[in-house]
């Protein structure tokens, strides 16, 4: 046993850094369902030999899923994580792995292979120190995290309805701060249909999809309401096929945030009830994809008192601040689970040629998260 874990993860610093570059520099992008595999097996061997029961459940199209557990009882502990990245094999070549100015570099290395680093280096400590876990761990090292989780959703709800509260690893926010509270939200595909006409010969027989469209538009950007919380974005926007056709047919992409469960209805609520402004033209809007909201409960607060708490016995402060992003927490906090996110690395250029992560803050976070891991 020792005081401080800090210490003794500073101490182990070496070998946690040459695993994290394992990592690294097996490239894994979401849709390289055979290079994802590769390093899912070298996560479940590492797993499975610290003694944990290793489950791999197969996906046909994404990197198969891995479910890890250890030890025992009914009640269970969720730690979500992620080793899919945003970026394409050969990334590793313009960014490799390295380590500069106190920090570590290379692709996927803050978002988020570091927190799967930290979580086993912090269970082969409690291991190695025999000590008592209150609850079950599961660790759920999802594949397809970074194009919104499609094979897992279903898995990861069903975990954490299972599940006492959840601890994601993924990066913190800005120099370290949990993130207790996620915007939810999604894409919707906004169509307008209208018919197509000579724009000299019969402009009065056509009805512009395009001037539909824009009505539309102007409308649901008009619907943000930042005291609220909520956003729309038009991304993209498409249609029409030459400047002398009446196009009959447009459609754009929008973004859209919510902070609230009753929030996210209302806007589903308001898109079902689009209406067309032009005269015999069409509107609809589909949702493609959508999570829930992560909302700070009463239960995440106490959850973050507690990890406050736990920091400041390893001498650090701990702070939270609420998100507009999403993560796998979304999916989590939907079934009443509370959730605490951002407990991996301290670094920043998630998605970015600069992702790193910062080396001095490597310890103290491992040792966050074995106390958590222990006393929760
Ligand atoms: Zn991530």
């Amino acid at each position: 046993m020792t005081s401080s874990w800090t210490a003794y993860f500073q101490e182990r610093l070496a070998s946690i850094l040459a695993e994290l570059q394992t990592y690294v520099e097996m490239e894994t992008p979401t849709h390289n369902k055979e290079a994802v595999d590769r390093l899912g097996t070298v996560i479940a061997e590492r797993f499975r030999s610290l003694g944990c029961r290793v489950e791999t459940i197969p996906q046909p199209v994404y990197g198969n899923q891995l479910r890890v557990e250890y030890g025992a009882g009914d009640e269970q502990i969720l730690i979500l994580g992620h080793f899919d990245t945003v970026k394409e094999i050969g990334t590793l070549q313009r960014e490799p792995w390295r380590l500069e100015d106190g920090k570590a570099y290379g692709p996927g290395v803050y978002d988020m292979k570091a927190g799967i680093i930290f979580s086993y280096f912090a269970l082969q400590a409690i291991i190695d120190h025999g000590l008592p876990l209150q609850k079950k761990l599961v660790f759920f090292w999802n594949t397809d995290e970074e194009v919104g989780s499609p094979s897992s959703e279903a898995l990861i709800r069903a975990e954490a309805e299972k599940s006492a509260c959840a601890l994601v690893i993924e990066p913190s926010y800005g120099d370290g701060l949990l993130k207790t509270s996620r915007k939810g939200g999604g894409e919707f595909l906004l169509k307008a249909t209208g018919r197509a006409a000579h724009a000299g010969n019969d402009h009065a027989k056509g009805i512009n999809a395009i001037e539909e469209i824009a009505h539309q538009i102007l409308r649901i950007q008009s619907w943000t309401d930042y005291g609220a919380g909520t956003t729309f974005s038009v991304g993209t926007i498409r249609g029409g096929s030459a400047s002398n056709v009446v196009p009959d047919y447009a459609e754009a992409a929008v973004d859209y945030r919510v902070s609230t469960r009753p929030e996210a209805d209302r806007i589903k609520a308001l898109l079902q009830g689009l209406t067309p402004v032009l005269p015999g033209a069409e509107v609809s809007a589909e949702i493609v994809t959508s999570k829930p909201p992560m909302e700070r409960t009463a239960l995440t607060e106490r959850l973050f008192l507690h990890a406050q708490e736990q920091a400041s016995l390893e001498g650090f402060a701990l702070r939270e601040i609420g998100v507009g992003g999403t993560s796998d927490g979304n999916f989590a906090a939907a079934a009443g689970t509370p959730v605490l996110d951002g407990l991996g690395p301290v670094g920043g250029g998630a998605h970015a040629p600069h992702e790193h992560i910062v080396v001095s803050e490597i310890a103290p976070r491992i040792a966050l998260l074995l106390r958590l891991l222990t006393t929760l």
